[in-house]
């Protein structure tokens, strides 16, 4: 069994499942470049409620958990297969805490398919979702997500879809790709510590700019879930460093996506397009 990466996506708009652009061209980059997974654990900010669960269905649907976009956005689809077996593993890698079995309330959100629409389009990796329990400290998520390591080893992809930066009412429409200066500030810390010294990330809910960049926390704890695992690991890498209408990072980190990198790096050198924030947890 190949050990399988953890990656961090910053997933911006969910108009980018359908949109081809330096962002979207380096996730594809990423899915020719990484070895094949037996399935994927997915942590997207937009399951954000107040439990831990895992999606325990064998044909999870696609949830469509925005409002304001095109058609061709709500008729997509992304029918991966779920992994029940996998939901089972979940909860037995993290105890002491404990997880709950979905078996008909979530499925697969668009924090989750817009990335994977790219990564891996013809949707054939079994996926499940690990929700994002809103009632737990900052340090449950960190610990939690370095629980999730022994599944790297049985093939299982961490992917974790949010955006490190993420203040919708502060969005630039005249600017597509610029990030603000608060917010390159913050991205520039957040990048410092997860190469340096991931275990500290949640010394980032001190820094000066964290209230302009996480105004609410769900789009920043999916990276406490790669951080957590990183830190065992002792770093991760910035596989893309970007932003979009001021307020958002689309930066995205990577452990062990081996040299991935290069591959996103020259990607991302194409216009990214205008990438409108969602509508979503604003
Ligand atoms: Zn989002």
């Amino acid at each position: 069994m190949t050990k399988a990466p953890a990656l961090f996506i910053g997933h911006g708009s969910p108009m980018n499942t359908l949109e081809r652009n330096g962002y979207t061209d380096a996730w594809r980059a990423m899915g020719r470049s990484l070895p094949r997974p037996r399935a994927i654990l997915a942590i997207s900010a937009h399951w954000y409620v107040g439990a831990t669960a895992v999606t325990a269905m064998p044909r999870p649907r696609t949830i469509h958990d925005f409002y304001g976009f095109p058609q061709a956005l709500f008729d997509f689809d992304y029918p991966a297969p779920g992994l029940p077996e996998l939901a089972d593993e979940v909860a037995e890698v993290v105890k002491p805490h404990w997880v709950g079995a979905d078996q008909d309330q979530w499925g697969l959100d668009h924090g989750t398919w817009s990335v994977l629409a790219h990564i891996y389009p013809d949707a054939d990796v079994p996926v499940v979702q690990l929700s994002i329990n809103a009632l737990k400290p900052l340090d449950y998520h960190l610990d939690l997500g370095a629980r999730l390591a022994p599944l790297m080893d049985r093939g299982v992809m961490i992917l974790s879809s949010g955006n490190v930066v993420h203040n919708l009412r502060l969005i630039d429409w005249q600017d597509p790709t610029g990030g603000a200066d608060w917010a390159r500030r913050f991205d520039d810390a957040v990048a410092d510590l997860m190469t340096t010294a991931p275990e500290d990330i949640l010394r980032l809910a001190e820094h000066p700019d964290y209230e302009l960049a996480v105004p609410t926390p769900d789009h920043f704890i999916p990276l406490l879930y790669t951080a957590g695992l990183a830190a065992g690991a002792g770093s991760a890498q910035a596989l893309l460093r970007g932003y979009a209408m001021g307020s958002l990072s689309m930066s995205c980190y990577g452990l062990g996506a081996g040299d991935v990198r290069l591959a996103a790096g020259e990607a991302s050198e194409g216009p990214p397009s205008g990438i409108p924030p969602d509508q979503t947890n604003a």
